[in-house]
This record gives C-alpha cells, structure tokens and sequence, in this order.
C-alpha cells in the first residue's frame, strides 16, 4: 500500500506532544546558541535555558531581526557573530537578497543539509511528489533556498529531478516533453510567463507539457483561489503551494490536495509564534489568529535564530484537514515590506492580484501599482495599471467595474489605467507589483 506520509510520526502528532517535544528541543537549542554564538550569547545574557518551560516564557525573550543579522555578517565576516558551528563544518553556503540588495550569507552544515531534505521532503510528498515522478524544477539553482535544497529533497523521495532553472523557457518545455515530466515547480508568475511563451513562440497548448502537478512557491499568489484556478486550467494540473524562509528552512509548509492552509510539516525543527506586527506582542496560537510569523530554530547546527521576524503575514486555521495531517495550517498574504496602507487600510498586492485575476479573460492578470512615494503610505485613490486582453472591447465598462471590485473587495478607492496586452512585465522570478517612480533617497 502506497505511504500517505513521509513521516507518519511528525506529520500526524498529537498537539499537546508536538509542544512537548517542541519546549524539549528548544531548551536544548537556546542552551546551544548560548554557548556558542558570541551574538546570542550577548543578546540572550542572562536567560537560563531551563526556565524557558512554556510559550509565554519564549515570547519574553527578544526578537531576531534580519538586519542584526547582516550587521552580524559586516561586523564579523564572512558568516557573522550568530555562527554557531565550527567553520570547517559548514559545507555549504546559501544568500538571500536583503531589502537592501547586499546578499545575507546562509551557512549549513551536513547535518543541516540532511534536515532540510527532511523537512522539504515531507513538503513534496505532501504535495503529492511520488519515487515514480519526473519534477522539472524553474526556480534559480544558484545561490538561492529553492534550488539545490529542493534537488536534495527531491532526490531523498527518490522522484526524478530534472535541473532546468529560470531563463530558460525553451529547454523547459523540449524537456517536459521528452523526459515526460509530471510535475513542475516554480514560481506563480513564472507559471503565467511560461504559458504565454508555450502559446505564443512554440504553438504548442501548455496542457500537452503533461503537468499532472504544479507546485508553487517563493511568492505568495499559490494562496490566492483565482491564481491557482487560471494555472490549473492552463496546464490541466493539480496546483499546490509551499512556503519557506532562507535563514529558516527552505520550504517549511505545504498544501495538500484539499488546498485549504499550508500544513506546518517542520514542528520537530522551526517552533512558530504569530505577533502583532505593530506592537510585537505574542497572539494565542488558535484558530484564525492573524499576525506576523515569528520562528524559532529546534534543531538547527551553523545557524540557530531565536524568535526570527520573518515579516511573513500569516493566518494560522487549526480546524482538522481531511489528509490527515495535524498541526496549524498556513496562509500567507504577503511581506509586510509589500504591504501598502490607504486611507488606513491595509492593501496587499496578492489581493489586488485576486481581483484583477478574476477578471480573466478580459484581463491578463498583469498589473502594476505605481508609487510616487515611498511605501507603505498611499494617498488615494490608489493608482494601478492593468493589462486588458487583446480580445478585451468595452476599455470603460471594465475600468468601472474593476474599481467597483477592488472597492468592495478591498475598501480602497482605486484610480485603474488599463494598458494593452504586453505592456507590463513578466516575472520569471518573483513578482514584483510595486513599481517606484520616486527617486530613491
Ligand atoms: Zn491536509
């Protein structure tokens, strides 16, 4: 009989074991930073380990944000004060792109290395990934969380794992189509930028790629219902999505075919909390809470955090999922870096995005949010250039009935110019929405 689980023990725990297990490694892992990280070492003076027995005593502990981490970096290179592993034992470094775009060092030791193939593991098989399976991989292989982590992981299923990477849309499809691939994972918009390329420079329908899956993630639009059901009838697959962090995990939660949350498939490694973004105070975790992730490592070797602010907005749903599987799903709405507040309210490109995707076919679902100003502050009406479809007539019927959407849906008062088919970028990376037109101070 074919494994429902990729490990049946962690995916299916108990809540009140899970916790245990979880307050047991984490007095463990804060002793371990304590003793070997100069940076936490300062920073957590004073806190005894074993006195840190619940929740609430964690949540009196200060946060990590990852600024000090790149000060950290720059103050002690190349891998910063909070290494907390040998050098010698590091076999491999990852970056992420700061907001400031110098690239923040990620170290892994092979400990490290075979727990994230663990963790991003038992994402792919919850998304369904089987040892039979031939998963063409889009995102980039270099440097970045979604490309050599999830080669390891794939191959640790024992699924076929095709490097393609991004840039490279025609060697993509002759693959697919040659190796038969089943499954793709990328990036939503990629998903967008590949069936244009597929329809309009190879003739071919992107339903003959033979997708049965596609699983997204590095931004949020895997979350969003008309996302995913414009990719599934694009490709005539199942869409999944996962969501991971550099300095955490590379992808700590997926969705299963029920699509309802991402499940949290790492509580053995990362122990999440959800904080008011504005005052960084700890929220019950309970069903519908609503707030900033914060993660704390369990288990990690070169480079432990305590209480990161991973600036992910999140929804926690804790009602039980039909697969199976226990513990708090997840849905993310965005960065809070990209989160745009008009008139008071809080707009968040993906739910622009829901709007201007439902429009299809009228529309492309490309769209971009002009800024005259630094963000988040908006003055209304809150501008957005839309591409219309070529076939798209009635241009002022549309632009009404696209602010009369965005309105409801969003409370704000919005200014739509529609462009044509073409006109705006396409991302075969991650998405960027906000486009600044003020100069850069
Ligand atoms: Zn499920």
């Amino acid at each position: 009989m074919e494994r429902t689980y990729f490990n049946p023990a962690v995916e299916t725990m108990a809540d009140d074991a899970r916790l245990a297990m979880q307050l047991a490694k984490l007095e463990e892992q804060l002793a371990y930073v304590i003793e070997r990280s100069p940076f936490y070492a300062r920073k957590l003076a004073g806190v005894t380990p074993a006195r840190v027995r619940s929740l609430a005593d964690l949540a009196a502990l200060p946060f990590t944000e990852k600024s000090e981490l790149l000060a950290s970096q720059t103050a002690v290179p190349p891998l910063g004060e909070h290494l907390a592993a040998p050098v010698e034992s590091v076999i491999r470094v990852h970056a992420s792109s700061g907001t400031t775009g110098r690239p923040s060092y990620v170290a892994i030791t092979r400990r490290d290395r075979d727990a994230w193939s663990e963790v991003v593991g038992r994402v792919y098989w919850c998304e369904g990934v089987r040892p039979a399976d031939v998963i063409i991989h889009g995102f980039g292989l270099s440097f970045f969380v979604g490309g050599l982590p999830l080669k390891d992981a794939i191959e640790e299923i024992g699924a076929m794992f095709v490097p393609i990477g991004v840039g490279a849309s025609e060697r993509l499809v002759t693959t697919a189509l040659d190796l038969r691939a089943t499954q793709l994972t990328c990036t939503p918009s990629y998903t967008q930028y590949l069936a244009d390329y597929c329809r309009d420079k190879r003739g071919v329908d992107p339903r003959e790629l033979g997708f049965r899956r596609v699983m997204l993630g590095a931004e949020p639009g895997g979350g969003i219902p008309a996302v995913r059901e414009r990719i599934a009838r694009d490709f005539d697959a199942k869409v999944t999505e996962g969501l991971g962090n550099a300095d955490l995990v590379p992808v700590y939660a997926a969705s299963c075919d029920e699509n309802d949350g991402m499940h949290f498939l790492a509580p053995d490694h990362l122990l999440l909390e959800v904080v008011d973004p504005e005052t960084g105070r700890a929220l019950p975790v309970e069903d519908g809470v609503s707030g900033e992730l914060v993660a704390t490592h369990l288990d990690r070797e070169a480079a432990p955090l305590v209480r990161f602010r991973t600036r992910d907005r999140v929804t926690l749903s804790t009602t039980p999922c039909p697969c199976g599987r226990t513990g708090p799903r997840i849905r993310c709405l965005g960065r809070t870096d990209d989160m745009l507040i008009v008139n008071g309210v809080n707009v968040w490109p993906s739910a622009i995005r829901d709007v201007v995707e439902a429009f299809a076919p009228e529309t492309t679902g490309a769209f971009e949010v002009p800024l005259s100003e630094p963000p988040p502050k908006v003055a209304p009406p809150l501008r957005l250039r839309v591409e219309h479809a070529r076939g798209a007539v009635d241009l002022a019927a549309l632009k009404k009935r696209l602010e009369g959407t965005l309105h409801d849906k969003l409370v704000v008062r919005a200014d739509v110019v529609l462009v044509p088919e073409g006109t705006l970028p396409r991302f075969e990376m991650k998405a960027s929405y906000l486009k600044r037109e003020y100069e850069e101070r």
